[in-house]
């Protein structure tokens, strides 16, 4: 079943949902495009009572949403009501200030009068993933029907409550039928989505795998895509980080959202002369951590998204083992009904080990000691990915430094909060291109149009 609500903290199937069929798509297309003849025409101030109605709905039912999205994928519930706000944020964030990103910018050519102007895209499809259920929606839904374009939605196929929820929110918020469309369908209808005229932009939030595939398909209709995928973040500690400041972000970067995240700190590079101790610590502080319901408050450790997800990280784990490396501390499933997975550590993690390279989505700690900060920017360097990265040092300075020397569409000196509304979210390499959030998010899907006057006879 390819959307099914599975509780992964006991296996429980809460529910199936049946794909659309083909006529059913159709509608849905032929409605988001009808919508955007209309709502592209209206005003910033119109858009913005329906997105701030949607942000005040979302925080008039923090616990509505939050509980849907723990019940689905697993999410703590204190963890879940935090993305519910936050989305509501990020929504109310772009009702207000999206008129002045938008707004014409003047130029000025030697002769006559220029400016540019932005007018949107038009229907936009939008795949994205179950870790984030509502997030990953506002961070598309706030932007693109601020700026005039209407959506389509092809959530994940684990978190259907959570896709259909958040479609009935624009529906009670008021928003005309086609702005915000979810869509319960196949990866071959997404295909032909993608391949249809109507459609003017793409973007997933997702995997490698799914970027390489549906940036293909929109590279073939010459669509413009934006494209955030899978990261293998490092965690930087030097010589001189405070430790009683780092391990609690070392921990927190790990294990929120039970380490599925795709800016979690996921490979901990530390200098060799505090290497020891970090270690130690970090092991302590990840064995205080305790499995359970992630709808009771006190559970500090929740389940995996989906068995499938255990499985593929147990998987990965054996093989990196298998390949060299060595096993601190955990590495198996938890001997309790759900998803879980220990909190896991490896070192001795050579070049040629697979995981080396991978992304391991879940709470699996690649820890690796070198001798200086060089070494810790080649290492950090050397990885596939450019979503994030980390640096702790008490030296603010040599902490700029070091950031400005990793090569990741985002650094974080002495934290790792990783996202504002304000602030530009995105990478580079397979981390994929574009930046969604803060005023970069809502330009990825406008015309930029040159609009210039000057009253001159054509050259002879
Ligand atoms: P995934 O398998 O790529 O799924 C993400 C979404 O893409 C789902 O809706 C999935 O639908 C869809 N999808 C996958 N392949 C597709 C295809 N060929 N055609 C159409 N749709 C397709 O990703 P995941 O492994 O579940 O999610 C975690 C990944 O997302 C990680 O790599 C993580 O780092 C990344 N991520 C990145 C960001 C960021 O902002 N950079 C944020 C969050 C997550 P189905 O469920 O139906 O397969």
């Amino acid at each position: 079943m390819a959307y099914q609500s599975v509780n992964p903290s006991n296996g429980e199937v809460l529910k199936n949902f049946d794909q659309l069929n083909n006529s059913q798509l159709e509608q849905s297309l032929a409605a988001a495009e009808s919508c955007f003849q209309t709502w592209k025409h209206t005003t910033y101030a119109e858009r913005a009572v329906i997105v701030g109605k949607a942000a005040a709905l979302m925080r008039t039912h923090v616990d509505d949403f939050a509980k849907l999205a723990t019940l689905e994928m697993g999410k703590r519930i204190d963890e879940a009501r935090g993305e519910v706000k936050f989305s509501a944020d990020i929504l109310a964030y772009y009702a207000e200030h999206a008129e002045k990103f938008l707004a014409p910018t003047k130029l000025h050519p030697k002769v006559g009068a220029a400016h540019m102007e932005s007018s949107p895209f038009g229907v936009l499809f939008c795949v994205e993933p179950w870790n984030f259920p509502f997030y990953q929606l506002a961070r598309v839904a706030g932007p693109q029907l601020m700026a005039g374009n209407t959506l389509v939605v092809k959530h994940a196929g684990c978190v259907p409550q959570c896709a259909i929820a958040f479609e009935k929110l624009w529906i009670d918020a008021g928003a005309p039928k086609g702005a915000y469309t979810n869509l319960l369908i196949s990866h071959e209808q997404s295909e032909k989505i993608i391949d249809d005229p109507r459609i003017k932009g793409v973007a997933l939030t997702g995997s490698v795998a799914a970027g390489k595939s549906i940036a293909a398909q929109a590279g073939q209709n010459l669509k413009k895509t934006s494209m955030e995928l899978g990261g293998s973040d490092a965690f930087i500690v030097l010589d001189d980080a405070d430790l009683e400041k780092t391990i609690p972000w070392a921990v927190w970067g790990r294990m929120y959202n039970a380490g599925q995240t795709c800016c979690a700190a996921k490979r901990f590079i530390v200098l060799d002369s505090i290497a020891d101790k970090f270690l130690e610590k970090f092991k302590v502080a990840l064995s205080a951590l305790t499995p359970g319901d992630p709808m009771d408050e006190k559970t500090t450790h929740g389940p995996l998204s989906t068995e499938a997800a255990l499985v593929q990280l147990l998987k990965q784990v054996d093989e990196a083992v298998a390949s060299g490396a060595k096993l601190v501390m955990g590495g198996k499933r938890i001997d309790r009904p759900g998803s879980f997975m220990e909190t896991t550590i490896l070192t001795d993690i050579k070049p040629d080990n697979p995981a080396f390279r991978d992304e391991f989505f879940g709470p699996v700690v690649s820890f690796f000691r070198v001798k200086d900060e060089a070494a810790a920017i080649a290492l950090a360097n050397d990885s596939d990915f450019g979503l994030g990265g980390s640096v702790f040092t008490k030296d603010e300075a040599r902490g700029k430094r070091v950031a400005s020397q990793v090569d990741t569409g985002m650094m974080f000196i002495n934290n790792i909060d990783w996202s504002d509304a304000e602030l530009p979210f995105g990478g580079i390499k397979y981390s994929g291109y574009g930046r969604e959030l803060g005023n970069m998010g809502i330009q990825e899907f406008v015309n930029k149009k040159l609009v210039r006057t000057a009253d001159l006879n054509a050259p002879a």
